[in-house]
C-alpha cells in the first residue's frame, strides 16, 4: 500500500477523528485543518478540529465556529496533523496525538520529523493546503465552495499572496479553478493578508523603532515584550508579519524578530537569497523552510538576541 492509500484506508475504517495543526496557528495552519474537517464531515465521519487558540482574523472561514478548545478524554482511533514538523510542535495537544491508534500526518516543511504512522509530505509545496488538494482528490471528496475557501486561505497566506520562492504552475492553476467554483479570492486576500488589527499596527510601529542592523546591514532584528503585548492589548495572532518588516529591507539577508514566550521568547527568522534559515532554527530546535523557519529561546532579551544573531552571524557571508 503507497502512503496515500494508506491513508484513505484508515480514514474510511476509522470510528473517529481529531484534527489538530502547530501551536501559534497561521493561515495555512488553520486552513489546511478546516479544509480537512469539511473533507472528512462530507464523508460523514465522527471528527473534532481542536486549536488551544484562533486568531479571530479567520472566524469567517467556513467550520470556523465548531472548532473545539480541546479533545475529548478517551483516545480517537485516528489523529491527523496538518503543517506541523514534529511533536513538540503539538504541544498541549501532543497528548491526543500520541494517544490515538492510528496516526496520520500532511506537511509541507523540509524539517519534518516523518513521526506518524503515515507521513505525506512534500517540501516542494508551497503551502500544506496545496499538499492537502491532492489528498481531498485521493479520497473522492470534491472541493466545493467552503473547502476551497479554507485551501485558498492556506495558500494565500503562506505564499504571501502568490509572491514567494515554491509557487508553482499548479497553485495558479488551482486558484483559477477555485475562482471559476465561485470562491472569493478578493475577499479572502484583503481578510488574510491585508485587514490589521489595531494591535498590530501598534506593534508594528515598536518594532520598526527598534529595528537595528547588523553585520553590514544584512541581518534586521527586532523584537516586542510582554509589556508591549500588553499595553497594546495585542490577541494571538497581533504579531504576525512583523518579521517581514526587516525581510524586505534593501540588502537584508536574514530577518529576525523576537516576541515573548513563557521563559523566553519565540525568534521568527526569514531570509531572502542564500542563507538556510530552517538550519538555523534547528541549532535551537526548531525547524521550518528554507526561506521562514522559528525556534524557541530561554533567556532574558539580552541573552535570547546575542544567541540567535551570533548564529546568524556565522552564516553571513
Ligand atoms: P513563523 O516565523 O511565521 O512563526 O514561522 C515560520 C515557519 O517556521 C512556519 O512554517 C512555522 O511552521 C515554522 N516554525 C516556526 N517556529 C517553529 C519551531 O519552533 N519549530 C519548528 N519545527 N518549526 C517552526
Ligand atoms: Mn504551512
Amino acid at each position: 500500500m503507497t502512503t496515500i492509500e494508506g491513508i484513505k484506508y484508515e480514514i474510511e475504517k476509522a470510528k473517529d477523528i481529531v484534527i489538530m495543526a502547530h501551536e501559534n496557528p497561521d493561515g495555512d495552519a488553520i486552513g489546511s485543518s478546516l479544509a480537512m474537517y469539511l473533507v472528512l464531515k462530507k464523508m460523514n465521519k465522527k471528527v473534532d478540529v481542536i486549536f488551544p487558540e484562533f486568531p479571530s482574523t479567520f472566524d469567517f472561514l467556513p467550520g470556523a465556529s465548531e472548532v473545539k478548545a480541546d479533545g475529548k478524554v478517551e483516545p480517537y482511533d485516528l489523529a491527523i496533523t496538518v503543517d506541523v514538523t514534529g511533536p513538540n510542535r503539538l504541544n498541549g495537544y501532543r497528548k491526543y496525538f500520541e494517544d490515538a491508534n492510528t496516526k496520520i500526518q500532511i506537511d509541507h516543511h523540509e524539517s519534518n520529523e516523518m513521526f506518524a504512522d503515515y507521513n505525506f509530505v512534500d517540501p516542494a509545496s508551497p503551502a500544506c493546503a496545496q499538499t492537502l488538494i491532492f489528498v481531498i482528490e485521493q479520497l473522492g471528496v470534491e472541493i466545493d465552495k467552503q473547502i476551497g475557501t479554507c485551501l485558498l486561505t492556506g495558500i494565500i497566506t503562506d505564499t504571501g499572496g502568490f509572491k514567494y520562492e515554491g509557487v508553482s504552475a499548479e497553485t495558479f492553476e488551482f486558484a483559477s479553478e477555485l475562482l471559476a467554483k465561485g470562491v472569493n479570492v478578493a475577499d479572502v486576500y484583503k481578510r488574510v493578508l491585508q485587514v490589521k488589527t489595531r494591535a498590530n499596527f501598534e506593534l508594528r510601529k515598536i518594532s520598526m523603532d527598534r529595528m537595528e542592523f547588523l553585520c553590514n546591514n544584512k541581518i534586521a532584528f527586532t523584537y516586542i515584550t510582554a509589556e508591549d503585548m500588553e499595553n497594546t492589548k495585542a490577541a494571538p495572532g497581533d504579531h504576525e508579519g512583523l518579521v517581514e518588516l526587516g525581510r524586505d529591507i534593501e540588502g537584508v539577508e536574514v530577518s529576525i524578530f523576537l516576541r515573548p514566550i513563557e521563559n523566553g521568547f519565540k525568534a521568527s527568522l526569514r531570509s531572502n537569497n542564500y542563507v538556510n534559515v530552517s538550519d538555523l532554527a534547528l541549532l535551537f530546535n526548531g525547524g521550518g523552510h528554507v526561506r521562514a523557519a522559528g525556534c524557541s529561546l530561554i533567556g532574558n532579551i539580552e541573552q535570547c538576541k546575542n544567541r540567535i544573531i551570533e548564529a546568524a552571524s556565522k552564516v553571513i557571508k
